[in-house]
């Protein structure tokens, strides 16, 4: 059991000492099962908020109308929310009722994937109803119950599935990405500030090549502010090669590719309500980015007026940028090259004997390097007929 846990183990007890359950549930319990760092600690019980505050000295009221109370314990804050169900969503966003419940099972139903939806007690025991623990072994972002129900009732979950993919590198289930493709459009439902958080995690993820990937094939960048027309661009981003380490990173990348100046760019994190702070940031390190492609070196005054942080992101993301362009041109022109090999002519050294009726020598070896050599340099076409006839004027060449 991680420290974390360990630490808060007592919390737990000290619910089933008063009657009650009490869980670790959420992302904590799913990162400790992959041997991930965990983040926050979360706890579920079927005690009440109010029954929560008796019994804990030290607590504070952060959301109760939703269920949540944080109890200090030994100085370490632990949010502890009461089983829940949720009910009318209404517009596609978050519930506005929830009910507070006594069974573990109707709260772990309403969470998004299977994934998320176990909890596990004081023992180190998983209760799972929902085979999340198999969905972990097979890496794989299953929704609770009926996909299409589950992101009509928060649409949020379409966004939080691919950054769940980019993070954990898992893949999404057939079902729950065609729930994904098909419900597309309801994240014009959902406010930007949300999607913000989802999309930021997701270019931060390990897998965010595979998952932009996704996130362009569900065409979820329509319903996203800037982005509905950059489809393309959008695509090479996705061919990004190194983990993009944090979010002005990702802005500044996300500049680069669809290619705006700094203060487009700030337009455009306007659109998406980022901070005012990282906007900035972000704009400096765009313009860094560009001065160091055009200029291929610093400038003590280019030093000077972006800051030590905005080199350090521009020289790492130019050394992803080169990467990637100098892969793909290589790729790009071999795969452009009419023959990869000699065993690609389309003549051979039996066809070249047979036509002209000499006897096998050195000519034949070099008959085929001069027709090698004037394939690649396109000066003939790689087309038994054409070779043909190149070969019997060579031949007939040396004969005379
Ligand atoms: P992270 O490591 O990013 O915090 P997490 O899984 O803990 O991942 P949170 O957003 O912190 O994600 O939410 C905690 C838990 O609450 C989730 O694991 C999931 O069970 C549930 N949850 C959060 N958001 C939703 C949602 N929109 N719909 C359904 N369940 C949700
Ligand atoms: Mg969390």
């Amino acid at each position: 059991l991680d420290k974390n846990f360990q630490d808060a183990l007592p919390v737990l007890d000290i619910f089933e000492k008063n009657g009650f359950e009490a869980y670790f549930v959420g992302g904590s319990v799913r990162d400790a099962l992959l041997h991930k760092p965990i983040n926050d600690i979360d706890i579920a019980t079927s005690a009440f908020p109010e029954e929560v505050k008796s019994i804990f000295k030290k607590t504070i009221d952060v959301g109760i109308q939703h269920g949540t109370v944080v109890v200090l314990f030994q100085n370490e804050p632990y949010e502890v929310t009461t089983f829940r169900t949720e009910s009318g969503y209404q517009d596609y966003r978050r519930p506005d009722q929830v009910t507070f419940v006594r069974s573990l099972e109707e709260d772990l139903k309403r969470r998004d994937f299977t994934i998320n939806a176990f909890a596990m007690d004081q023992k180190g025991i998983i209760k799972d109803f929902f085979q999340g623990l198999q969905d972990l072994e097979k890496k794989i972002i299953r929704a609770v119950g009926d996909p299409y129900e589950r992101f009509h009732e928060d649409a949020l979950r379409i966004m939080r599935a691919i950054r769940f993919q980019s993070q954990l590198n898992f893949d999404i289930e057939e079902q729950t990405f065609q729930a994904v493709v098909e419900s597309a459009s309801l994240l014009s439902k959902i406010a930007v500030e949300r999607i913000h958080i989802e999309f930021i995690k997701m270019m931060l993820g390990s897998a965010m090549s595979k998952a932009l990937s996704n996130f362009i094939e569900a065409e979820l960048y329509r319903y996203c502010p800037g982005l509905a027309q950059s489809e393309d661009k959008l695509r090479k981003l996705a061919g990004f090669p190194l983990p993009i380490k944090s979010e002005v990173q990702a802005w500044t990348l996300l500049g680069y590719y669809l290619e705006l100046t700094g203060a487009e760019l700030v337009q455009l994190m306007k659109k998406w309500k980022s901070s005012n702070e990282i906007s900035r940031q972000s704009k400096k390190t765009l313009q860094a980015l560009y001065d160091r492609i055009d200029q291929n070196e610093w400038k003590a005054w280019n030093l000077y007026r972006s800051g030590q942080q905005a080199v350090i992101d521009t020289e790492y993301l130019v050394s992803g940028l080169q990467v990637s362009y100098d892969l793909k041109l290589a790729r790009q022109l071999y795969s452009n090259l009419p023959i990869k090999s000699k065993d690609d002519i389309l003549i051979n050294g039996h066809d070249l004997i047979k036509m002209s009726k000499r006897q096998p020598g050195r000519w034949i070896g070099e008959l085929l390097e001069d027709i090698e050599e004037k394939i690649l340099l396109s000066e003939l076409e790689n087309n038994f007929d054409v070779l043909k006839e190149y070969s019997c004027h060579y031949i007939d060449q040396i004969d005379k």
